[in-house]
C-alpha cells in the first residue's frame, strides 16, 4: 500500500487547468522526484496535498486515511509537513529558536509549564532533540546565528531541520537546492537520503534532474497540469528521461 495517493487530483485557476487529474502513487521510505518545466503545475499540487489550496475534484490518500480538502494543521498533525521554494525561517530568531518554535507540541508544554519542574525538563529534551538534528545537518556550529544572517545553502538546511524537529511520516519539499551551489546541493541529498533509511518518505520537486537524478526511486514528469511520463527504479527512470514525450516539453526551457 502506497503512503500517499492522489486520484484524478484537479485545480482550476479560472480557465487554467493547473491540475488535471493527477494521480501519482508513493511507496513508504522512499524519494519520489516530481520534474516539469515552469507552470507545469507541481506546486499547485503540494500546495493542494499539503491543504493549502483546495481541490476542485479527486482525493488525497495519506496513510489510508482520506486527507482531501483538510485544513494544513489537520494534514500536519497527519505527519506530512513541507518546505517551501523560499525558506521562510524568522529571521531575527536564531537558528536553535527556528527549531524550537517547529515542534509540534510547542503549544502544549507552554500549557504545561504551570508545572515548573515539567517545562524545564520538556525544554531541556526540546533542546537535546534541536541539537541532535543541528548535527545531523552539520550545522550544529551555527545554532545562535541569527536566521536572516545564514547563506542561502544554510537556510536550506535550516528548512529541513524544522521539519525533522515535527517527527514527520511525509516531508514534502518544493526546490529544496534552488540556488544552491552543486557541493552543498550533494550534500542536502546525501542528508535526505539518510532520512529514508530512517522510514521517512520524501515527495521533492526540483529542476535540477543533473544533480538529483542519482538519488531518486521514483520520477514523475509533469506538463501543462498533467503527469505526462513516470518511472520506478533505475531503468524504468532512465527510459522517461528519453521519452520523446519527455525530451519535447524540455526544449527551450
Ligand atoms: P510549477 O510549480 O510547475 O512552476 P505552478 O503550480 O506554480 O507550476 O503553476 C501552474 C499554473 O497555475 C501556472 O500557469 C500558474 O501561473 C498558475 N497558478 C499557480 N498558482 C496560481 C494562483 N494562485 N492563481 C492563479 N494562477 C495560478
Ligand atoms: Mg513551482
Amino acid at each position: 500500500m502506497p503512503i500517499l495517493e492522489t486520484k484524478n487530483l484537479s485545480k482550476s485557476f479560472g480557465g487554467l487547468k493547473a491540475l488535471n487529474n493527477v494521480s501519482i502513487e508513493i511507496d513508504e521510505s522512499t524519494l519520489t522526484l516530481i520534474i516539469g518545466p515552469n507552470g507545469s503545475g507541481k506546486s499547485t499540487f503540494i500546495n493542494v496535498v499539503s491543504g493549502f489550496i483546495p481541490a476542485d475534484s479527486g482525493r488525497v490518500i495519506f496513510d489510508g486515511k482520506d486527507i482531501t480538502n483538510k485544513p494544513p494543521n489537520e494534514i500536519y498533525n497527519y505527519g506530512i509537513v513541507r518546505t517551501f521554494q523560499t525558506p521562510q525561517p524568522l529571521k531575527e530568531m536564531t537558528v536553535l529558536e527556528n527549531l524550537l518554535i517547529a515542534e509540534r507540541h510547542i503549544g502544549e508544554s507552554v500549557l504545561n509549564a504551570l508545572n515548573y519542574k515539567k517545562w524545564l525538563k520538556m525544554e531541556e529534551e526540546l533542546v537535546e532533540k534541536a541539537f541532535k538534528i543541528l548535527k545531523f545537518l552539520k550545522i550544529d556550529h551555527l545554532w545562535d546565528r541569527k536566521a536572516g544572517q545564514l547563506s542561502g545553502g544554510q537556510m536550506k538546511l535550516l528548512e529541513i531541520g524544522r521539519a525533522l524537529m515535527t517527527n514527520p511520516k511525509l516531508i514534502i519539499m518544493d526546490e529544496p537546492i534552488a540556488g544552491v551551489a552543486p557541493g552543498l546541493a550533494h550534500e542536502i541529498f546525501n542528508h535526505l537520503i539518510k532520512l529514508k533509511e530512517r522510514g521517512i518518505t520524501l515527495l521533492i520537486v526540483e529542476h535540477r534532474l543533473d544533480i538529483v537524478l542519482k538519488y531518486i526511486d521514483h520520477l514523475y514528469v509533469m506538463f501543462e497540469g498533467e503527469v505526462i511520463a513516470e518511472g520506478r527504479g533505475e531503468k524504468e527512470i532512465e527510459k522517461v528521461l528519453n521519452d520523446p514525450k519527455v525530451l519535447e516539453v524540455y526544449v527551450g526551457d
